[in-house]
């Protein structure tokens, strides 16, 4: 097993370990690599499961490159659950046990910059800087498309040992889609639209209703609606156009008092405002390649509020709790299981949506 100074080992852990490596865009090769070591701070994790999120396809295609990944070759994932095999110096005192059950986030701040003190720890100063111990799994540091991770103990969340690992892998998107609810602010009672039905749409809807939310209208296409239909939401087809006015007539012309956006289309940025009313509190996720003109005279007279949105700061304790409780629902979404070595086909499922692909697991080592 690999040493470093201080580290406690508890299980057996192979020297060399499989992992889906990222050699150049739309490259993949699944081979065996370096199992990391656990520094200051750090824990070792086996991964269980891991999900496939829809940043990872435009990370493989290359969209985000040279921001993410900085180089090849690259390891990603970022939505994982797993079980603590090795704790690096500094980690104890803290709850956390070797053994324990545990999911992650993506993002790990410095610590001590002004956002990070802040508890906008999404937004570190200090961003890509990995001696100040920032870190992003899975986007600039090794992620977990692999039969380990090392993570900082800030970017875990203790699962309680009943909760099955598939279903904690999911905590990371679960987070985003809580954080989108929060940064709209959800009343009791709102009527909330939601603009998208893939994963963060998903966990949009699951986290508004958890919050309180009155009606919640998911607009969105294909099986995957149906999937969110089956669970509840009021569903709207975007294929079939008007979305606006649909959304008009089910408010009996008041519109939606928050809007979610999560498809990261150019007709779904310029719904955000279009199917909010006098009020409206609108929380957006995704960034379309050409964004579209909104209606900011209404954005202003009728005092709408927007709000970006940046991944899932302080939600994973968060949604660990609300899952456990039953108040998220992750299982309904899980559509798609695969071994981690047939990545291939996983990544095709994801992307071509087939048979309704949502929340796409991986099992490292099966
Ligand atoms: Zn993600
Ligand atoms: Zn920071």
């Amino acid at each position: 097993m690999p040493t470093t100074d201080g580290v406690r080992y508890g299980a057996d852990v192979k020297k060399k370990m499989e992992a889906v490596v990222l050699t150049a865009p739309m490259k993949f090769e699944i081979g065996q690599v370096e199992t990391p070591a656990p520094g200051h701070g750090e824990v070792l994790v086996q991964v269980e499961s891991t999900t496939i999120c829809g940043t990872d396809i435009e990370i493989i295609k290359g969209t985000h490159v040279p921001r993410w990944p900085p180089r090849f070759p690259a390891i990603l994932g970022h939505e994982w659950a797993g079980k603590i095999v090795a704790m690096g110096p500094g980690t104890e005192g803290f709850g956390l046990e070797m053994g324990d059950h545990v999911a992650g986030t993506s993002h790990a701040g410095c610590g001590a910059c002004r956002m990070c003190l802040t508890g906008r720890y999404n937004l570190c100063l200090n961003y890509g800087k990995a001696v100040t111990g920032h870190r992003q799994y899975g986007h600039i540091t090794q992620g977990s498309y692999a039969e380990y991770v090392v993570n900082n103990m800030r970017a875990l969340h203790k699962m309680p040992k009943e909760m099955p690992f598939d279903v904690g892998s999911c905590v990371d998107p679960a987070g985003c889609g809580l954080w989108t609810a929060k940064r709209a602010g959800i009343n009791p009672g709102d009527t909330v639209v939601v603009l998208g039905s893939g994963p963060i749409g998903v966990f949009a809807f699951e986290s508004a209703r958890a919050l309180g939310a009155g009606r919640v209208i998911v607009v969105g296409g294909g099986k995957r609606l149906d999937t969110i239909a089956a669970q509840g939401a009021e569903v709207v087809n975007y294929r079939e156009g008007g979305v606006p006015e649909k959304i008009k007539a089910l408010t009996g012309g008041r519109m939606a008092g928050v809007v979610l956006e999560t498809a990261g289309t150019t007709e779904s940025f310029k719904w955000t405002v279009d199917c909010g009313g006098k009020g409206a509190r609108i929380a957006i996720t995704g960034i379309p390649e050409n964004i579209p003109d909104l209606a900011w005279k209404r954005v202003v007279l009728e005092e709408m509020d927007i709000s970006g949105v940046r991944a899932n700061p302080n939600c994973g304790d968060e949604v660990v709790a609300l899952i456990h409780a039953g108040r998220i629902k992750v299982q309904p979404y899980i559509t798609h299981r695969f071994p981690l070595r047939q990545y291939k086909e996983a990544f095709d499922a994801f992307v071509g949506r087939k048979d309704g692909a949502l929340l796409v697991n991986l099992r490292p080592g099966a």
